[in-house]
Parts: C-alpha cells; structure tokens; sequence
C-alpha cells in the first residue's frame, strides 16, 4: 500500500520504518526542510520507560494557586480565549485523581516496555544508527520528604506492574552519581532505574532519514500540508499547493499541530501544546557532568549526558501554540541548571530551544484508526514520544496488517 505520513519528527519517522518494514511503499511529508525540526530536536534526552507517570496527578489541584499565580513555577498556565485550552485544562484537571493516574500508568507500562524492547532490537539491527545512546540508569531526585514518601509508594505500584526501581538515601543516590555532592544536603532521597536509557532524539531521526532514503522511502520536505478533505467512500486526501497527494493511506504524525489539521474532517483530538524549554552546553573535559540520567522531581528539570554535551529541559506552560521564548523562564532553566551543575553553566558554550508537547489530557497518545478508511493517527505522546515512538510506531503497523486490535492496540485507539 502507498502511505503518506505527515510529519517528520520523531513520531512520523518510528512509523515510516516499520511500515517500510512491513513492505508498504512510505512517503513522509513535512513542511521543514529537516527532519526532527520541531518538538522532536531539543527535547531532554531521556528514554523514560519506567517512570510514566502523568502530569495530571493527584496532587495538581494543590498546586494550581501557584501555577496560575508564580511566575517562577516549572508549570505555569496562562488563560487564553481559547475554547479548545480551557476544554483541554477541564479534562486535565477531570484526570487528577489517583485512580486515573494508575489507570494511564497501567496503560503506559506496556507500551514503552514494547518500546525499548524494540528500540534495543533496532539498534542491534541498524549498527549505522549513532545518535549518543547510553543505557544510562535514571536517578529521580527528591527534595521534600513528603515528596520522597509519595514516590516509594508509586515504586511499589508499579513494581506490582513489573518495574524494577529502588529507593536510594541522599548518601546512595551521591554514592552513584558523584557530580550531585554538592546537592546532598537538600537531598531528601531518589528512586534509581537502571533500565532507562539516554539519547538524542534528533540525531536519532536524522539517522532515520538516512537508513530510509536508502530503503526507498520517500521525503517530500518544505511541504506544507495545508488540509485534509473528506472525499467518497469515507476516504480522506492530504492536500499542498492547492493539490492533493497521492496516497491510499494516509497517517497524521503532526505532533502538536495535530488537533488543527484533523479539526476540519470532524476528528476531535484532545491534542494541546505544553510548551517547554531546553538548554544543551558543549561541555569540556574536565567540566562535571552525571553519567545517570537525572529528574530534579519537585523543579521539574531533567538533565541528560548526550556524549560531550549535556542536556537540560523543563518547564510546562499552558498557553498556547506560539513559539516565541520568554526570556524569564529561560533564565529560570538556567539558574535551575547552575545551582546543580555550576561549572557547566559558567563555563561552557550552550544553545536554547522552545518545543511544544503534544500532550492528551490524561497523559496517553491516541494510536490507530479513525471512522475515515484511509486516516490513521499516531499523536499526543505529550512529555513520552521519544521515549514511546518505536512502540507506537510498532502498534500502528499492525492495525494497518489487521483491522481487529489486540488489546494493547485498542487501549490507544481514539474512542479510548
Ligand atoms: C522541553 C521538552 C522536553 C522533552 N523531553 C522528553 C524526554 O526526555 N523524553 C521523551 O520521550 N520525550 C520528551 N519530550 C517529548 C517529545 O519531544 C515529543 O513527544 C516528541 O518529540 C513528539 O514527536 P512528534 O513526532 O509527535 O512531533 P514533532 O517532532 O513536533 O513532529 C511533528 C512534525 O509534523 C510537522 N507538521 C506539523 N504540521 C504540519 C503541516 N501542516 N504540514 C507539514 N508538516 C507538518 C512538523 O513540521 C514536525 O516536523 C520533551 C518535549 C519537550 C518540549
């Protein structure tokens, strides 16, 4: 079959190899001249498999007076007049009660196990594929007792659901990671991975490109996809410079342009941008720098090794679709960054980057079919999609082999 997916970011691309894969002849459209232009270029770098847990949690209504009020919180929602933020934000908030946080984690455990399965199997596959990938482990860090207590609880949710993880003290956790010494004393302990993997997404699809241009997928860049229009037989067609393309099939992988494009053919994604910051520095080699993969839980910061650099990401504000940097939460990254690694911060080159998180209220993408016979979805994998692609991409070839899903497949379909 011809299929067209629209998009090239990380999402887009994990599909185009699989569906190449199963023998379809794949065309990928996207409206930059590069690959992993977008959401897929700058993200924080980590292979979360393990730790999945939602944004919509059970402890968000407490902290909603400081979000809409602080300007120094990591989540800061911004009121726009904008019926499709206020719904998203009214699913959001119906979502953070503690059963349905387990719900998505129930839901999430298997497809990114699915995920890094698959992701190990491919890098043995493709020996080409170079894109700083180390199965780095993965310390999440807590400040606040409380805070530390409420994640030994989640640890043993989910070791009930297969996850490996331990509880570490503050002397552990530096034992293992010797760069957070300097962080020890406001160290209330850390829960450890060691299955979690660190990488650059960007590098990582670009690699991608190359591995499928040689396999005879096709890339149609600089292509703007202006609409989708409902044709007979329940068929859709993706339309540029005001003609369509061809295709029999076509997959919508726009990340968070998704709700947008699919709006007009009456298919409603929860789909929001969450938008978020990162900050790479060129390090030295003498600069200190973690090995591990870390989450800074109660700053919401993650920093991430990607070979001489390091990566810095965080930050959720709820308000809206523009790319344009505030020059305040910037510098909140980078105090954030300086007061864990100093000498990085002072000494060494680095770049800033704005990307927006596809994000679905309740924290799952939305993978599969649609009622049009030819439209497949593979959107809103949120804060996940690097770490989700290859599952998702996985999942979504094999609705196109059979149209009755097993039961991962349907838990991701769009009614669910
Ligand atoms: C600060 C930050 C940190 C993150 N950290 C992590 C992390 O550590 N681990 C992790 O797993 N995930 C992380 N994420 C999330 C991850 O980056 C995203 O989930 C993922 O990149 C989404 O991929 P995508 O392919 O759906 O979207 P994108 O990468 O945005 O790709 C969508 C593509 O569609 C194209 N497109 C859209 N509309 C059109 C159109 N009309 N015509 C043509 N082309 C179009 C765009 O140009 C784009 O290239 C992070 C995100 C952010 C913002």
């Amino acid at each position: 079959m011809r299929i067209l997916i629209l998009g090239a970011g990380v999402i887009g691309l994990a599909s185009a190899y699989y569906l190449s894969q199963a023998g379809h002849e794949v065309t990928v459209a996207d409206r930059h001249r590069d690959v992993a232009n977008e959401t897929s270029a700058g993200n924080g770098g980590q292979l979360s498999y393990t730790y999945v847990a939602p944004l919509a949690g059970p402890g968000v209504v407490s902290k909603l007076p400081r979000w809409l009020t602080q300007s120094d919180s990591p989540v800061r929602f911004r009121p726009q007049l904008s019926i499709e933020q206020w719904r998203w934000c009214f699913q959001f908030l119906s979502a953070c009660t503690r059963e349905q946080s387990e719900l998505t984690i129930r839901k999430l455990l298997p497809l990114s196990f699915l995920s890094r399965t698959l992701l190990h199997e491919l890098i043995a596959a493709e020996p080409s594929l170079k894109f700083d990938f180390i199965r780095s482990g993965k310390l999440v860090l807590h400040r606040d007792p409380s805070a530390m207590q409420s994640a030994i609880g989640l640890l043993e949710f989910q070791r009930s659901l297969g996850c490996d993880q331990q509880a570490l003290s503050p002397d552990a956790c530096v034992e293992l990671e010797p760069t957070l010494a300097d962080l020890r004393p406001y160290l209330a302990g850390a829960i450890h991975t060691a299955s979690e993997d660190t990488a650059d997404c960007q590098r990582f699809c670009k690699g991608l490109e190359a591995l499928l241009r040689t396999r005879g997928v096709q890339f149609l860049m600089d292509t703007s996809i202006e609409c989708l229009k409902s044709i007979s037989n329940g068929r859709v067609e993706a339309w540029s410079n005001g003609a369509p393309l061809a295709s029999d099939h076509v997959v919508v992988a726009s990340g968070a342009a998704a709700a947008h494009l699919l709006r007009p053919v009456g298919i409603h994604v929860p789909v929001y941008p969450l938008k978020g910051y990162s900050l790479t520095f060129d390090l030295q080699p003498q600069t200190a720098a973690p090995r591990i993969s870390i989450t800074d839980f109660s700053r919401k910061v993650v920093y991430a090794r990607l070979g001489m650099r390091l990566r810095v990401a965080g930050i959720a504000d709820i308000d809206g679709y523009s790319l344009e940097s505030d020059p305040a939460r910037l510098a909140m990254l980078r105090a954030e960054a300086a007061a864990v690694y100093p000498d990085a911060v002072a000494t060494c080159p680095s770049s800033d980057w704005i990307g927006l998180r596809p994000a679905t209220p309740r924290g799952t993408p939305i993978v599969g079919p649609t009622h049009y016979r030819n439209l497949w979805l593979n959107v809103g994998h949120g804060a996940l999609g690097f770490t989700l692609a290859t599952g998702s991409a996985a999942l979504l070839t094999q609705w196109f082999a059979s149209s009755n899903g097993d039961e991962l497949r349907s838990t991701f379909a769009l009614s669910h």
